[in-house]
């Protein structure tokens, strides 16, 4: 309850007020924050994926802008010399409004990002999209198989389903990169498991299948239990760095990170920066009021 109403009265406060809780979050506005912050988890030992925030646009003419941002970052990440990862939301460039220009943009980014040998990652939005999101994939894997990558959500009933058509690609010889995450968004209970132990045994049973047919893994997630559980499923297999990797936000639960580097597990990081960081802050918020508690107890938790 409590949480429920600090989400709803935070976008109405100003916004000022809002960055002192977001910070912690987000890495900044522009990209020169981005680069700052993702140099710094580079002398700790952790790789980053960028994420420029902004979702759902009304217009195509914002979906160009977005594909521009993008192209500009691969380009300054690599002048860095910082071989960064990126991740997009298909949304953000028109998914809903005209698929194939959608495809379009992102393929330009994918592109770029081949041109470095470095990946793009395709985040994975609301149900209402995980058809299309996955048929992008589908197409940009057979042009780039190296270089784009998709996201799976525990949660889902669908995702068995969504394995194996993932497990058919792999296995025709194009390697499928996946990120294992449980879900951020808020579905009706006819299509999402809503029990959070029911959620990891689904986690841990998708990462099992993930890892038995050798497919890699992002292992998104905050939660020891499943820290633990995919660290017993990497020890039971043998599995490396080129098998997996743990992924985790910026900002969120640096101390299981540091003790999974200190395990000798590969780190990445996802840094969301932008202008968008106020819409951001309170749409997860509304998506997700637990985040409110997690905020707010960002404050008296320092690290
Ligand atoms: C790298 C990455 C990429 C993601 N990509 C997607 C995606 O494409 N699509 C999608 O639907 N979801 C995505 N997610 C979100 C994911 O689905 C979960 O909603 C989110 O990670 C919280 O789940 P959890 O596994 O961390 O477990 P939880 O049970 O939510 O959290 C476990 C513990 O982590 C801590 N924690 C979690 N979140 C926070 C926070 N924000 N602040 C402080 N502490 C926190 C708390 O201590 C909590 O008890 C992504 C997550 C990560 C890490």
């Amino acid at each position: 309850m409590i949480n429920k109403f600090i989400a709803s009265v935070l976008p109405y406060l100003p916004k000022k007020f809002v960055w002192i809780f977001s910070k912690r979050y987000i890495s900044g506005q522009n990209i020169d924050d981005a680069v700052a912050a993702s140099h710094n988890l580079a002398r700790e030992g952790i790789s980053v994926t960028l994420d420029h925030l902004g979702e759902y646009i009304s217009e195509l003419g914002q979906a160009e802008e977005v594909r521009q941002i993008y192209l500009e970052m691969i380009e300054r990440f690599e002048q860095e010399g910082i071989h960064a990862t990126y991740s997009l939301k298909p949304s953000s460039f028109g998914l809903q409004i005209d698929f194939e220009t959608c495809f379009g943009y992102i393929r330009d980014i994918v592109e770029k990002a081949h041109s470095y040998h470095s990946f793009v990652r395709i985040d994975m939005e609301d149900s209402s999209c995980v058809d299309a999101e996955l048929e992008l994939y589908r197409r940009l894997h057979e042009l780039y198989p190296l270089n784009v990558g998709i996201v799976i959500q525990a949660y889902l009933k669908r995702t068995p389903k969504d394995l194996e058509f993932l497990a058919r690609l792999h296995s025709a010889g194009s390697p499928v990169n996946v990120r294992l995450c449980k879900g951020i968004y808020v579905e009706p209970e006819s299509i999402a498991v809503k029990d959070r132990k029911e959620i990891n045994v689904h986690f841990l049973d998708a990462l099992d299948y993930l890892f038995q047919k050798s497919i890699f893994v992002g292992i998104a997630t905050h939660d020891r239990e499943l820290t633990d559980g995919a660290q017993r499923l990497i020890q039971r297999y043998s599995l490396t760095d080129k098998n997996y990797e743990f992924q985790m936000l910026y900002g969120v639960t640096p101390e299981l990170r540091r003790e999974l580097l200190a395990a000798g597990h590969k780190m990445r990081v996802y840094v969301p920066f932008g202008k968008e960081w106020f819409g951001y802050s309170t749409r997860r918020l509304k998506e997700n009021p637990r985040m409110a508690f997690y905020i707010i107890k960002a404050l008296f938790y320092r690290g």
